[in-house]
């Protein structure tokens, strides 16, 4: 039977890049694991076709795998009507590179798997791993060497411990950095990048939240093994997707209904590798931005509010990442 016809997807100005990107952004992680392939190409396709044209990858998802997935579903997409972002710096099995002949090399590898001639967005992949003053003196004279070759167009930072985001107050030079992807960090769970957005709005920087639903945290199948969150946060979530479904509701739905009502965020990326996932993440962000009426908003009210309570207790609890003096 025929899917009907969804609203627009709407789309927000991504800081001062003069890049237009949907709400919903294509998190690309997934199509590294070990998923249906054909099925992550076909979920890259319903995406755009749902007015999704922000897609975010790495080389170190799924050490390489996730770019090249993305890359045989983007060759079905026209280019100039989607926004591609990627990154440098880590790679497979958490090793870390940002030297400038390692992140030259690196984003001609990934344009060469992405199928592309140039990204839109090259990110500096978690740079509390690496000490600051080589991002600054090294790593962004190199992405800037590649931006007057055309191989780049603009320049980002992304990273978990949103003290890195005061990298625009004094380290980076202005203009040298477009955007910040935090991640994990604007959700039910965990709202601590609120605070930050004026400030990262004064600087003119384009804001991604990415993680919505704390890297599978937020889901009823629950997160992957490797998930760093400490247990009282694991088991918190789990109890809040129990209540969820007590009422009928998705866990899943309410995370992203919720987050995408910021309009200082540009895009929130999750993470997607079917067909169906995308389509009922892209009717969670328009039921969330009130342009779907939601047949279940009563029953929603209600699991908002026992979620809410649930997570009240972890509220804003985070685990480290990156070197210590970062
Ligand atoms: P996420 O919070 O988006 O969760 C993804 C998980 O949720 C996946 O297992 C997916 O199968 C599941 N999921 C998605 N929609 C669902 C639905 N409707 N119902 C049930 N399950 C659903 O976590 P993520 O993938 O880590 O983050 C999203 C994207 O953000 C990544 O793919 C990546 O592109 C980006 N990201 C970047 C950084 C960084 O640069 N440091 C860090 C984290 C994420």
């Amino acid at each position: 039977m025929a899917q009907a016809a969804l609203p627009k997807m709407p789309r927000r100005p991504l800081g001062q890049t003069g890049l237009e990107v949907s709400v919903l952004g294509f998190g690309a992680s997934p199509l590294g694991g070990a998923i249906d392939e054909g099925e992550g190409v076909a979920a890259v396709k319903e995406a755009f076709d749902l007015g999704i044209n922000f897609f975010d990858t790495s080389p170190f998802y799924g050490d390489t795998k996730s770019e090249t997935v993305l890359g045989r579903g983007l060759a079905q997409l026209p280019r100039d009507q989607i926004v591609v972002a990627t990154k440098v710096g880590r790679y497979g099995s958490d090793t870390f590179d940002f030297s400038a002949q390692r992140v030259a090399a690196s984003v001609r590898e990934s344009l060469a798997r992405l199928q592309l001639g140039y990204v839109d967005l090259i990110q500096c992949h978690d740079i509390e791993f690496t000490h600051l003053d080589q991002i600054v003196s090294e790593t962004l004279p190199a992405l800037q060497r590649l931006r007057e070759e055309g191989l780049v167009r603009h320049i980002g930072i992304t990273g978990l411990p949103l003290k890195i985001f005061q990298f625009f107050g004094g380290r980076a030079p202005p203009g040298a950095v477009d955007t910040a992807l935090s991640y994990c960090h604007y959700t039910l769970n965990d709202r601590s990048l609120a605070a930050l957005l004026p400030y990262l709005q004064e600087k003119q920087v384009g804001i991604i939240n990415a993680s919505v639903l704390s890297m599978g945290l937020l889901t009823h199948q629950g997160p992957p093994s490797w998930h760093p969150a400490p247990q009282p946060l694991q088991q918190a979530a789990a109890a809040a997707a129990v209540a969820a479904a007590a009422h009928g509701v998705s866990l899943p739905k309410l995370a992203l209904m919720e987050c995408v009502k910021e309009p200082a965020i540009a895009s929130h990326l999750v993470g997607f590798c079917t067909r169906h996932q995308v389509r009922d993440n892209v009717e969670a962000v328009l039921q969330g931005l009130g342009l779907l009426a939601s047949p279940l908003r009563q029953q929603e009210a209600a699991a908002l509010a026992d979620v809410r309570r649930i997570l009240e207790p972890v509220q804003g609890l985070t685990w480290p990442s990156g070197l210590p003096d970062n």
